[in-house]
C-alpha cells in the first residue's frame, strides 16, 4: 500500500474529547472517526487492525471446533419476552417498532436468537454437542459510552454458544473455549489474566473473565504470581478455590453416590426434582463422614440439613476426609478447598458456602459448629476485604492487584435459556431433555483499544506484530527523486512478494513528518531509504518498540532481512 493513495488522516493535536491514550492515538493515527456518541467509523488502518484481531479469533474458534454463522442484528421482541429478558435487560437494550407496530431490539447479545435457531434444528443427542459462533456488530445503549472503542455503543463482538447433552459435555465445551481464549490472547501478544467472575446479567453457573492489564481498566483484579489464582475483586463475593489444573468436573454420578444418600433419595426427601440437587457438602457427624447434597439457595439449605441436625458433634470434613469419603478426583471441581468442602468453583456454591460460614449466627441451621475449632476449615476468603500483599487464597503467596480491561468472558449458562425457550433434544433413551448451554464473548473492537492501552509510548502506538495494520513501514525520504523512488518501489515489491504487509510512505513530505507518522501509527518495523544511506547502498532499520536501529545492504536485502 502506498501512503500517497491511502486514507490515514493523522492529527497533530490531541482531540479534546479523548480521555484515555488508546482513544487519543486511534484518532490521531487516523484509524477511527466518531459518528456520534459511542459509534465509530473504522478508517482503513483501524479496520486492518480490527480484522487482524478477528482473524486470530476466528482461527482459534475454528481450531476449537466451533462453527461460524452470522446472525441478524435486529431481533424480535417476542423472543426476548419468551426468555424473560425484555423486562430484565433495562435500558441498554435499544428497542424500536417497525411499520406494523411490532417491537424489535438491536441485539446486545444473541442467546435468544441462537437458542431459537437450535431448538428448531436439533432433535437428537446425536447432533450434540454443537458450538456456533459469529463475529458481528452488537449494540448496547451504554449509559456512559466512553474511551473510544473501549466502551462503544456499537461494537464488534465474537460470540459463541455451545449446546451439550450432559453436564460433563458442557464442562468440556467450557474448558475448550477457555483454552482457546488463552491461545487467542497469547497470539495477540497481550499481557492478560484469566480471572473468576460473577456471571452478571447473563446469568449462569460459572464464568471467567479475560483481563488485559492496563491502568485505565475499569475492573480491579487480584491475582497471584506464584500460582494461577485470579479474581475480579469488584465482582467477587466469597471466593471459592479457583481452578488448579484445568480438568473437567467429575460426572454427575460422582455426586449421586456420595455419602449416605443418593440424589434421588435426597430429592424425594426434599420434594424437589433431582436436577435441583447439584452440590455436595461433606460433614463429620458424630465421627462419621456424611455428605449432604445441596443447591445454592437458602430455602433448600434449611431443609437439607434436617437429617444432620441431631448429631451431637457436627463439623465440616477436612480435605483429606472429603477425599476419602468421596473418592472423587481432586481437580477443579473435586473436593478441594479452603473450607474442606467439596467445592464446585462457581458462584452459586460460593454463596452457599458463604452462607454456611455466616451460619454460625444465632438462628443458623448448622448447630454444633464451633467457630474457634472450625475456623481454619471455615476460612473462606472474601476478596472484597483483601488488600495487596494479603495471602493468596490458593497458595498463600502475596496477592497482587491490577486494573484490567475485560476483553473476553466465558459463561457456563446451564439450562437458563434452554428452559425458558424450550430447547430440548431426545436422549439415548428417547427421553426429552434440555440442552446445557455455554456462551463465550470476546470484545474484538475493544481489543484494538486495549492493545494500544498496553502498547504505546510518547511517540504513539507500538503495535504487537499480530495486530499491526502493517508489519513494515517503508519510508522513501527522496520521493521527488525518480531514481530513489524506483529503488523504494523495488524494495516494496520484494517485501510484498514475500508476504510482508508493507506501507510505503511515498508522499512528498519532509523526512521529519514521515518518521513522526510512522511512529504514531506504530508499525513494528521501519525501513528508511534515502539520503546518505542510500548513497552508501544501505537501508536503515528501526525497531519501533525498542528504538534499536540498524543497517542492511540494499543489495540482497531480502535475504538479510527475513
Ligand atoms: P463490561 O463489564 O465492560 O460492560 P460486559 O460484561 O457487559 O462488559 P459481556 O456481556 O461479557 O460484556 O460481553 C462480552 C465482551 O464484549 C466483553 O468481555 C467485552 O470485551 C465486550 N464488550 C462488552 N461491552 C462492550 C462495549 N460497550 N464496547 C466494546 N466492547 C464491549
Ligand atoms: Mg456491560
Ligand atoms: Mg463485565
Ligand atoms: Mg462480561
Amino acid at each position: 500500500m502506498r501512503l500517497s493513495r491511502y486514507y490515514a488522516p493523522t492529527l497533530k493535536e490531541t482531540p479534546a474529547e479523548a480521555e484515555v491514550v488508546s482513544h487519543k492515538l486511534l484518532l490521531r493515527a487516523g484509524m477511527i472517526r466518531k459518528l456520534t456518541a459511542g459509534i465509530y467509523t473504522y478508517l482503513p488502518l483501524g479496520l486492518k487492525a480490527l480484522n487482524n484481531v478477528a482473524r486470530i479469533v476466528r482461527e482459534e474458534m475454528d481450531r476449537a471446533g466451533a462453527l461460524e454463522i452470522l446472525m441478524p442484528a435486529v431481533q424480535p421482541a417476542d423472543l426476548w419476552k419468551e426468555s424473560g429478558r425484555w423486562e430484565f435487560y433495562g435500558r441498554e437494550l435499544l428497542r424500536f417498532v417497525d411499520r406494523h407496530e411490532r417491537e424489535f431490539c438491536l441485539g446486545p447479545t444473541h442467546e435468544e436468537v441462537v437458542t431459537d435457531l437450535v431448538r428448531h434444528e436439533i432433535r437428537s443427542y446425536r447432533q450434540l454437542p454443537i458450538n456456533l459462533y459469529q463475529i458481528q456488530t452488537k449494540f448496547r445503549d451504554e449509559i456512559r459510552p466512553r474511551f473510544g472503542l473501549m466502551r462503544g455503543r456499537e461494537f464488534v463482538m465474537k460470540d459463541a454458544y455451545s449446546f451439550d447433552k450432559d453436564d460433563a459435555g458442557a464442562d468440556a465445551s467450557y474448558w475448550a473455549m477457555y483454552k482457546a481464549y488463552i491461545r487467542i490472547f497469547e497470539r495477540l501478544g497481550l499481557k492478560f489474566r484469566a480471572v473468576s467472575a460473577d456471571s452478571g446479567a447473563i446469568g449462569g453457573s460459572f464464568s471467567h473473565e479475560f483481563m488485559v492489564l492496563a491502568e485505565t481498566g475499569e475492573d480491579t483484579i487480584a491475582y497471584c504470581d506464584a500460582c494461577d489464582f485470579g479474581a475480579n475483586v469488584e465482582k467477587a463475593e466469597a471466593v471459592c478455590p479457583p481452578p488448579g489444573d484445568i480438568a473437567p468436573c467429575p460426572p454427575a454420578e460422582t455426586v449421586a453416590t456420595l455419602g449416605q444418600h443418593t440424589v434421588e433419595e435426597v430429592a424425594a426427601f426434599l420434594e424437589v426434582t433431582p436436577d435441583r440437587i447439584v452440590k455436595t457438602l461433606v460433614y463429620v457427624a458424630d465421627g462419621k463422614t456424611v455428605a449432604a447434597l445441596v443447591r445454592g439457595d437458602r430455602e433448600l439449605n434449611e431443609v437439607k440439613f434436617k437429617n444432620l441436625l441431631d448429631a451431637k458433634d457436627l463439623r465440616l470434613a477436612s480435605p483429606e476426609e472429603v477425599t476419602a469419603a468421596t473418592k472423587a478426583p481432586v481437580g477443579f471441581a473435586g473436593p478441594v478447598g479452603l473450607a474442606g468442602i467439596p467445592v464446585y468453583a462457581d458462584r452459586e456454591l460460593s454463596l452457599a458456602a458463604d452462607w454456611i460460614v455466616g451460619a454460625n449466627a444465632a438462628d443458623a441451621h448448622l448447630r454444633h459448629v464451633d467457630l474457634g475449632r472450625d475456623a481454619a476449615i471455615l476460612s473462606f476468603t472474601d476478596l472484597r476485604q483483601v488488600a495487596p500483599g494479603d495471602p493468596c487464597p490458593k497458595c498463600g503467596a502475596p496477592l497482587s492487584f491490577a486494573k484490567g480491561i475485560e476483553v473476553g468472558h466465558v459463561f457456563k449458562l446451564g439450562l437458563k435459556y434452554s428452559k425458558s425457550l424450550n430447547a430440548t433434544f431426545l436422549d439415548e433413551a428417547g427421553k426429552e431433555q434440555f440442552m446445557i448451554m455455554g456462551c463465550y464473548g470476546i470484545g474484538v473492537s475493544r481489543i484494538v483499544a486495549a492493545c494500544i492501552e498496553q502498547n504505546n509510548d510518547a511517540s504513539g502506538i507500538v503495535f504487537p506484530p499480530a495486530i499491526a495494520p502493517f508489519e513494515v513501514a517503508l519510508l522513501n525520504l527522496n520521493a521527488k527523486d525518480a531514481e530513489a523512488s524506483a529503488k523504494a518501489d523495488e524494495l516494496y515489491d520484494a517485501l510484498t512478494a514475500a508476504g510482508i504487509e508493507t506501507l510505503l510512505d511515498d508522499r512528498e513530505e519532509r523526512p521529519g513528518s514521515k518518521f513522526k507518522d510512522a511512529d504514531l501509527m506504530g508499525f513494528p518495523i521501519q525501513l528508511t531509504l534515502g539520503g546518505k544511506g542510500l548513497a552508501r547502498g544501505i537501508v536503515e532499520t528501526k525497531d519501533r518498540r525498542t528504538g534499536e536501529k540498524g543497517e542492511l545492504p540494499l543489495d540482497g536485502f531480502m535475504d538479510a532481512f527475513v
